[in-house]
């Protein structure tokens, strides 16, 4: 049985001053069902692991590099995001992937470093819209999940979020048999290449809200949400964490 996780993704969101939302989103919900995972930008990922009321919460970063240290002027380290204790790292969002270039090589890296420094990866999927227009969908994300998730990865060290580019801060959702299906093709391709592919959390993500989560954790092979904007408030993101 895959143990569900309701993953917060703050992106350049958030100062000091919203950590109170952890703290409340803890308070409200001390012993959850689900996992729960909030990523904060990198300046307030050791505040918000070291927060006192932080409970249940599993912190993490949303990149790493590739090496473990040296001339690498404003990146970080998966080592470091691990010292200041982060349990997770979000690698190969579509963001990162289009704002700094990031290929299916260089996230795979990555996901090798975060591994090897005892994080787990939350590994991130999904076509463009022009992708999905032209019947690409399956094609894309296929490559996306060979060629990011690295082969020593297992059900317990990597996640999937499989997040549709167009859907992003969008207010715009797949159908549910669209999620449907690519949730069952990455189960499909994680179970042909691993031995514990039926044990990989699958994560869909792309404008989840209050309103459409139930829905969409009902769909086959979703075991949880990525959440954006939704996360940013415990108001919002309570009742996501209570729909799973
Ligand atoms: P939104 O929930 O704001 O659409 O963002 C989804 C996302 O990119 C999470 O990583």
């Amino acid at each position: 049985m895959r143990r569900k996780l309701a993953a917060g993704n703050w992106k350049m969101n958030g100062t000091s001053a919203s950590l109170a939302e952890v703290a409340a989103l803890a308070a409200a919900y001390p012993a959850p069902t689900c996992e729960m995972l909030i990523c904060p930008p990198a300046t307030l990922v050791a505040a918000a692991a070291s927060l006192p009321g932080r409970g249940a919460i599993q912190i993490g970063g949303q990149d790493c590099h590739t090496g473990t240290s040296g001339a690498h002027t404003g990146d970080i380290a998966a080592g470091m995001l691990a010292d200041a204790g982060a349990s997770h790292v979000i690698l190969g969002h579509s963001e990162r992937r289009a704002d700094h270039g990031e290929t299916d090589a260089l996230v795979r890296a990555k996901a090798e470093a975060a591994l090897a420094a005892g994080l787990i990866a939350v590994i991130c999927v999904g076509e463009t819209e022009a992708d999905r227009d032209a019947g690409r969908t399956l094609d894309v994300v296929g490559t996306q999940l060979v060629g990011s998730v690295p082969d020593d990865a297992t059900a317990a060290t990597v996640v999937i979020a499989y997040e549709p580019v167009w859907a992003i801060g969008t207010g715009r959702t797949p159908t549910l048999a669209q999620i449907a299906e690519v949730h069952d093709f990455l189960r499909a391709g994680l179970v042909a290449r691993f031995d514990d592919g039926d044990g990989f959390r699958l994560l869909y993500g792309g404008s989840v809200k209050p309103a459409n989560a139930a829905e969409i954790f009902a769909v086959s092979n979703v075991d949880g949400a990525l959440v954006g904007g939704a996360s940013l408030k415990a108001q919002d993101f309570g009742p996501i964490v209570a729909a799973l």
